[in-house]
């Protein structure tokens, strides 16, 4: 069958390849027939050997090669003995970055099972969704809820429940400000999901027009291109008198200290994006202003459900545009040119 896999020597790219075979199933685990994968920024860093070379992390055997992608949405076709206590055949599932977890530990018991030490990660750790056939834990493949569209669905699986569980580690409350410094694939649906699923009041800053134009469309109220104006933070202040929380989805450090300078006494800043380097935390501010710094990585399988049953309901709908999975290394070239507004989603219903 079909697949997109890492180069021998990760280049960036993916080789597609027509005679790939999924792993036998194991006790607990199920096999999902892909209907729609979204490639993400992350595919890229794997496939460019960011992280390590992919091909040789995790389990393998022989000429192992690493089937990329973690933003797949199909439905279950055959269960091992021991998965149909949580999955039935027909059955709509995720395969999302967060594949499963040791499931023991104390981060898997308290409720914060993405930071298991054992975690592996789909695309990257295990196989992606990036094939015609899935083999997924059927105990963490989260369920997509009836009435939401399985396209739209892909990118509530990465970017949505990101920006969900960033909002919830944020403590967003209703009728608050929160500034969104950067309004790309993942800054479009923080705004959505602040305004929208959160009740808040949304200021977003970024230095491209159409994507600004994109927030307004979706609730946002303040919208600062930051080429055009001074200061980033004073901008927001004036506008907000301060944002309760700052989430920083762009990929730059500069966005980061302008995103502690644009908060009020005792606000939150929630780090999401992954620029390299450190960020820069004027002491004083921190301090004197009681300010907190967190980090926010994806979202457990109950961030999931949650975030998709919103997209259910019609509070939050990713840009999506499906295409054909023979393009895949146009549409990466196209990622790395910054030229895709949402997402680009592969279409396996057609193979
Ligand atoms: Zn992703
Ligand atoms: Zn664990």
């Amino acid at each position: 069958m079909k697949a997109a896999i890492v180069r021998e020597t990760p280049d960036g790219y993916v080789d597609l390849v027509d005679n790939w075979e999924p792993k036998p199933l194991a006790f607990g685990e199920a096999l999902v027939d892909m209907e729609y994968v979204g490639l993400c920024h992350t595919d890229l860093h794997v496939a460019s050997g960011d992280f390590g070379n992919p091909n040789e992390i995790g389990q393998r055997n022989g000429n192992f090669r690493r089937v990329v992608g973690h933003e797949g949405v199909g439905r279950v076709s055959k269960l091992a003995e021991g998965a149909s206590d949580y999955l039935k055949i027909g059955d709509r599932v995720s395969v999302a970055w967060f594949y499963d977890a040791c499931g023991v530990c104390d981060f898997c018991v308290s409720g914060n099972e993405t930071f298991c030490r054992k975690v592996r990660n789909s695309g990257y750790t295990v196989d992606g969704a990036m094939s015609q056939q899935v083999v997924v834990n059927a105990q963490y493949a989260v369920k997509v809820p009836d009435g939401l569209d399985p396209v739209e669905a892909t990118s509530i699986t990465c970017a949505g429940v990101t920006m969900y569980k960033s909002l919830k580690v944020g403590e967003t409350k209703p009728g608050q400000w929160v500034s969104v410094h950067g309004a790309g694939g993942l800054g479009n649906l923080a705004v959505q999901y602040a305004h929208n699923v959160f009740g808040a009041h949304v200021a977003v800053i970024d230095g491209n027009d159409d994507k600004l134009a994109a927030a307004k469309a979706n609730g946002a109220e303040v919208l600062i291109n930051r080429k055009k104006v001074a200061d980033v933070a004073e901008e927001v202040q004036k506008a907000t008198g301060g944002a309760h929380t700052a989430q920083v989805t762009a990929v730059n450090a500069a966005a980061f200290n302008q995103a502690v300078n644009s908060l009020r006494p005792m606000g939150k800043l929630v780090a999401v994006a992954l620029p390299q380097g450190d960020m820069a935390l004027n002491i004083a501010k921190t301090v004197l202003d009681g300010i907190e710094v967190r980090g926010s990585l994806v979202g457990t399988r109950a961030d999931l459900k949650e975030a998709f049953q919103f997209g259910a309901e019609g509070k939050v709908k990713p840009i999506v545009e499906k295409v054909n999975f023979n393009d895949m290394n146009e549409v990466i070239d196209e990622m790395k040119a910054g030229s895709i507004t949402g997402r680009k989603v592969f279409d396996f219903t057609t193979l």
